[in-house]
């Protein structure tokens, strides 16, 4: 390990890993009878619906178009015929948001991306490629990566981001141990659109059956660099800060300092639309969690109902729970899920079920453990306090958009603060009573 390197990254916290499912091979899944696929599954706007209620539809065609410059394609998981374009209540989206119903009919029938030849295509067709493809940032931000592979700057460096810091989740571990080979022609797709030098993939130490693959099988063409297990070393910012040096400017991006990250679950999602044809329609997902009979890794349809996910993959749920919460994601950013009628989305890297464990939040004492682990520098007492109080304008002259919501802060609190909870409604806030700018 590099220990100078690790000096230089501030704050954060040891969960315990709980990596339950790091030993499962990645399965695919069955598919399901029926899929429920957002429109607005990607930042930016919602995808527009193309399809018609009663529509036969296959697998792979686009039932929703991108509107705007920052939106992205959604297209039908299965083969079957549209039952509903609807409205529905989304607990992760704390909204309505549009869907289209699609009963499956049968096994794939495929509608492939258009063929390019990637040897003669040109940075622009490749990008309209992946944008074809609907491929978002898979790793959770759902950012839309055509306009990614895109930056306002020129980039020196890309970072592939294998660091699956989030406890419970081994999607992107298991991806990089039996798709090495797969990623690394994504990598070369996406050297070649940026048209970069150097490219690194960080990976957390205790994921060293990975690291030594990887230095091996891609010892001329990829710098692996082992990351201290400490979350949350897989956010952009601090992965940036450990592998290069540069700081990411308060407000600024990655391309700000000449870099751009991708997780490694993406760039297999750019292999296999460029190569395979295959635009976005199922992602790798873990379902773990003691709250769970079984726990693996999965290919999944992205669509398919949680409900089933757990029934059918898990096993349903374990006994000895009074309560449990299902979560999309993992226990440190995941989203609690209200209905299990939710469907997976392009970012759901796992659904994590964990008996409920309620905290009773108390005054703060002052220890000051938030503002040590808080990896941005930031004073989360202070943040969570200004919140409450509707005091937007003045957390945000203390970083209010700064904090990269991990939740280190809340996890080490001795009074439970819930400070996340707390900062991202004031930054919901904040943002739209400037007009959803920054
Ligand atoms: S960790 Fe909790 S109790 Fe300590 S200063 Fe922060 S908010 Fe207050
Ligand atoms: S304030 Fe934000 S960035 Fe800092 S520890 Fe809390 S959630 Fe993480």
């Amino acid at each position: 390990m590099n220990l100078l390197a690790f000096k230089r990254v501030k704050g954060g916290v040891h969960p315990p890993e709980k990596k339950l499912t790091s030993s499962e091979p990645i399965k695919v899944a069955p598919l399901p009878d029926k899929v429920v696929v957002y429109m607005q599954q990607h930042a930016g706007a919602p995808a527009k619906p193309v399809v018609e209620v009663g529509q036969e539809v296959k697998t792979g065609q686009v039932i929703g178009e991108p509107q705007g410059p920052i939106s992205a394609y959604v297209h039908s998981p299965v083969t079957g015929k549209v039952t509903a374009v609807t409205k529905v209540s989304s607990s992760v989206h704390g909204a309505m948001v549009e869907a289209v119903v699609i009963e499956r009919t049968g096994e794939d029938e495929w509608e492939l991306l258009p063929k390019v030849d990637f040897d003669r295509a040109t940075k622009e067709e490749l990008i309209e490629l992946v944008k074809l493809a609907g491929i978002v940032g898979l790793g959770g931000a759902m950012f839309p990566t055509h306009v990614k592979l895109n930056p306002p700057k020129p980039v020196d460096t890309l970072i592939l981001n294998g660091a699956e810091c989030e406890p419970y989740l081994t999607i992107d571990h298991r991806t990089m141990l039996e798709k090495a080979d797969e990623i690394l022609i994504g990598v070369e797709i996406v050297r070649k659109i940026l048209n970069v030098k150097n490219v690194y993939i960080g990976i957390e130490t205790n994921k060293q059956d990975a690291i030594e693959l990887l230095s091996k099988k891609w010892k001329n063409s990829v710098e692996v660099v082992p990351l201290p297990t400490r979350y949350p070393m897989g956010a952009e910012k601090q992965l940036i800060k450990f592998i290069t040096g540069r700081e990411v400017p308060s407000g600024g991006l990655p391309a700000d300092v000449g870099v751009l990250v991708q997780n490694v679950g993406t760039v297999l999602a750019i292999k296999e639309a460029v190569v395979d044809r295959k635009p976005l329609i199922e992602r790798g997902m873990t379902l773990t969690g003691e709250g769970v009979k079984n726990r693996g890794n999965w290919w999944i349809r992205i669509g398919t109902p949680i409900s089933w996910v757990i029934e059918h993959l898990g096993g349903g749920f374990a006994d000895g729970y009074e309560e449990i919460k299902v979560l999309m994601g993992g226990p440190m950013t995941g989203i609690p899920i209200g209905s299990l009628d939710t469907p997976i989305l392009k970012g759901n890297n796992g659904i994590t079920v964990i008996p409920e464990q309620k905290r009773k939040s108390t005054n703060c004492i002052r220890c000051s453990y938030c503002v040590h682990v808080c990896p941005m520098n930031l004073q989360p007492y202070l943040l969570d306090l200004l919140a409450r109080k509707k005091k937007y304008d003045e957390a945000a002259e203390i970083g209010l958009l700064d904090c990269i919501e991990c939740g280190s802060c809340s996890y080490i609190c001795p009074a439970n603060v819930e400070h996340v909870k707390s900062i991202k409604l004031a930054k919901k806030v904040y943002r739209s009573l400037r007009g959803g700018k920054k």
